[in-house]
């Protein structure tokens, strides 16, 4: 399984451990925090440094591409000519620091201590992508070349909702264009448990409002003949789900797909303890679908949540009324296959055909982001499995992220390409927070899994 020539490769990637670290600290000592405004021109140094460190590794073209927002670091090889085409999505920007006072090193001059480089960035996401930058060159430089065409696009918005990245992605198609997207922005399940994420959840949300009175009303006079909007609103709420956590919606679970038998034998081996999370979270126990294992209720079965009420009195003490109004803000996660827009129109209907009589109820329905699948079936996947069992020695499990990720969207709605999430952060990485590291095993596993992939895709895609 192994080519030829990777003892070359893996031998240049573990001679040049040392410099790939000074690169990554040299990277993440420029501040490209995208949130923040006065960061703006740190964020287009960051860009010119990944289209330099693209340049290093041998890519022919390496360029700094405006959105209109924060810029893109782009580069490309395409001397494989018949060969298929990969393109590796990373991003080059970071979260703010803060609080400062919580690092035990400066954010933005990195630390190695006990086999963990510290600073922000490390993980999410400029050592990640850095990971492909030494692969490439590594075959850049044993070789003389890639065993297929690469392309590179390194974004500087994803921590602020890639807010251009969409419209560039539609207005560079022609030169974006490839067979397989490859991302690497996500993590492991566990440390010694290689992965590779398969799914990821979509997102749509509604506002409903019950409105009664035109008034609030002295609860007094008027106490006994008017719908209370408050109590309506929590009836309709509590009519959305059973008592073991099903949703009644008619139509909601319509195009969910059932995980296989392997499959669900597959999540149930991954360690979860349930009584030890619900401790961690602050719960007395786990809820939701009680028939269905906690991973898969968070991976693979949509959900419907209330993210917040209000109407009413909400002040000190006491004051007897009858609200006018009522308002709740609801969302659900969607997983592959769903429509949104059939969800919406489901739950939508389903918020009028219940809401009691004596109130008038609006909903509005929100959002359009589809949940993002790639089957483990496809070769691209297969191949990704077989590089990261090549880098860390062991054969990855196949997992789902609950969350969303907006370039994976934008990828598949857009490109409508399969995509390989191949990541190797650890759970315990604090990205977004305090003492952000990348652990220097998963750094040098992950390079080393990168050597291989492309390989193994060249193969697998041909
Ligand atoms: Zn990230």
């Amino acid at each position: 399984m192994v080519a030829p020539h990777a003892d070359a490769l893996i031998g240049h990637v573990r001679a040049n451990r040392d410099r790939y670290l000074d690169e990554l600290k040299a990277w993440i000592a420029v501040p490209s925090i995208s949130a923040q405004p006065d960061h703006a021109a740190d964020v287009r140094r960051s860009a010119e440094y990944a289209a330099e460190r693209m340049r290093l590794a041998g890519l022919t073209e390496a360029v700094v591409l405006e959105t209109g927002g924060h810029p893109v670091a782009y580069g490309a090889w395409l001397g494989a000519k018949g060969k298929p085409t990969i393109l590796i999505y990373g991003h080059h920007d970071v979260q703010p620091a803060d609080p400062l006072d919580l690092w035990t090193s400066p954010p933005f001059a990195a630390e190695v201590r006990n086999g963990k480089i510290y600073g922000r960035g490390s993980v999410d996401d400029k050592g990640q992508c850095l990971m492909h930058l030494a692969a490439i060159e590594a075959h850049l430089r044993v070789n003389g070349k890639l065993p297929l065409n690469v392309k590179v696009v390194i974004e500087g918005e994803e921590e602020i909702g890639s807010e251009h990245f969409e419209a560039f992605l539609a207005r560079e198609k022609k030169r974006l264009a490839c067979d397989v997207v490859v991302v690497s922005d996500t993590a492991v399940f566990a440390e010694d448990v290689p992965s590779l994420t398969t799914s990821l959840r979509g997102l749509v949300h509604w506002e409903i409002t019950v409105r009664g009175p035109a008034n609030d009303l002295h609860s007094g006079y008027y106490g006994g003949i008017v719908k209370n909007p408050l109590e309506a609103l929590a009836q309709i709420l509590a009519a959305l789900k059973d008592a073991h956590g099903r949703i009644v919606v008619p139509g909601f679970y319509d195009d969910v797909s059932e995980l296989s038998p392997h499959e669900r034998a597959e999540v149930a081996t991954l360690p979860l303890d349930p009584a030890k999370l619900a401790n961690e979270l602050g719960v007395p126990e786990l809820a939701g679908e009680s028939a269905r294992l906690p991973l898969e209720r968070m991976w693979f079965r949509p959900t419907l949540e209330v993210n917040g009420m209000y109407g009413g009195y909400q002040g000190a003490g006491q004051k007897t009324i009858i609200p006018s109004f009522a308002v709740a803000k609801v969302s659900a996660r969607l997983v592959p296959h769903q429509d949104p827009a059939r969800v919406k129109h489901a739950v939508t209907t389903f918020v009028q055909r219940v809401a009691p009589k004596g109130v008038r109820v609006e909903v509005e329905a929100h959002g359009d982001v589809r949940a993002v699948e790639t089957s483990r079936d496809h070769p691209a996947v297969a191949a990704a499995a077989r590089a990261m069992e090549l880098g860390f020695g062991k054969a990855p499990v196949f997992i789902g992220t609950g969350g969303t990720i907006g370039p994976v969207s934008s990828f598949d709605r857009i490109l409508h390409l399969p995509q390989v999430l191949i990541g190797v952060g650890l759970p315990d990485d604090a990205i977004h927070a305090p003492n952000e590291k990348f652990d220097l095993g998963q750094f040098f596993s992950g390079i080393e899994t990168m050597t291989y992939l492309y390989d193994e895709l060249a193969r697998a895609l041909k």
